[in-house]
């Protein structure tokens, strides 16, 4: 049985470290040993083999084409990336370079992006602590932004159609969200209330009506609108609000750099709006 072993570009670019000389003439043994050519800076590639110094092949499997190039440019030197005849890889191991289709950096997978990332912030995503970050990065995404598979219609399907007149309303529910700003966290909690005119929700629904908002990309101001517009849209109440407090992670840790401060939202419709008492009432509840 052989084994794929899926070559990096960080592999690559090391081995063309090595080999890559000022004033080199290299040409590159089509296709793998032209795309790796293409790469070097220094050195200068070459269409045909005749006046390059080294000719370039991305492996020596079994030497044929080794052999064949020895044979008509005796005087050139023969270099590869790979060797599998010196015995430094494996008889049973089958390379997969990064160029190939059934390698998965050609498949430009949202994991293959984070690695990016990484890259990009100075890190080595080979090393052992960050070798599985990607898979688990895209798998906390489906948690943290599960909003987007879910509606606010969802939410209203069963109505408890109860005869009540006073506020309906839930305190201190904690959420979490990710500004759309810096892709940083933002947290708190929410005090959500309506006044029915009929129909009238569960409080935990009203409690999942703010999570299908706050797991998305957001601001905190929109999260509180939105809640209320469903609550209004939906129930038909005679008054929705929705008070939102968070901290915001990427006013904490970059910018600014407040750690403790709070940000607040108010977002008051119909009866919470136009009546002070209403107002008042809610605000005195959640105190
Ligand atoms: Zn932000």
């Amino acid at each position: 049985m052989t084994k794929k072993r899926y070559i990096t570009w960080n592999e690559i670019f090391d081995r063309l470290v090595e080999i890559d000389r000022p004033g080199t003439l290299i040409y590159g043994v089509p296709k793998g040993g032209m795309i790796a050519t293409g790469f070097l800076k220094r050195a200068t590639s070459m269409y045909y083999p005749d006046s390059a110094d080294i000719i370039l092949d991305d492996l020596i499997d079994s030497g044929k084409t080794r052999n064949i190039y020895r044979e008509k440019y005796p005087d050139k030197e023969f270099v590869a990336m790979f060797n599998k005849s010196n015995g430094s890889i494996p008889p049973d191991e089958w390379l997969v370079f990064p160029w190939e289709a059934d390698h998965p950096a050609g498949e430009d997978t949202i994991q293959q992006n984070i690695v990016r990332q990484l890259q990009y912030i100075g890190e080595d995503p080979e090393r052992e602590g960050l070798k599985e970050t990607p898979d688990r990065v895209v798998r906390s995404w489906d948690e943290l932004f599960a909003g987007y598979n879910e509606e606010p219609e969802d939410v209203f399907k069963i109505f408890d159609d109860e005869k009540v007149g006073g506020m309906v309303y839930l305190k201190d529910i904690e959420f979490y969200s990710m500004c759309e700003h810096h892709l940083l966290s933002f947290s708190g909690v929410a005090h959500i209330a309506y006044i029915p005119n009929g129909p009238v929700i569960g409080t935990s629904k009203m409690a999942r009506l703010l999570d299908i908002f706050a797991r998305r990309l957001q601001l905190q101001e929109r999260i509180g609108e939105q809640v209320t517009d469903a609550l209004m849209k939906y129930l038909k109440p005679i008054g929705a609000a929705c008070i939102i407090e968070a901290k915001h992670l990427c006013m904490a840790c970059r910018g600014v750099k407040k750690q403790h401060s709070v940000m607040g939202y108010s977002s008051m419709k119909g009866a919470f709006l136009d009546d002070a008492r209403a107002r008042a009432e809610f605000i005195a509840l959640i105190k």
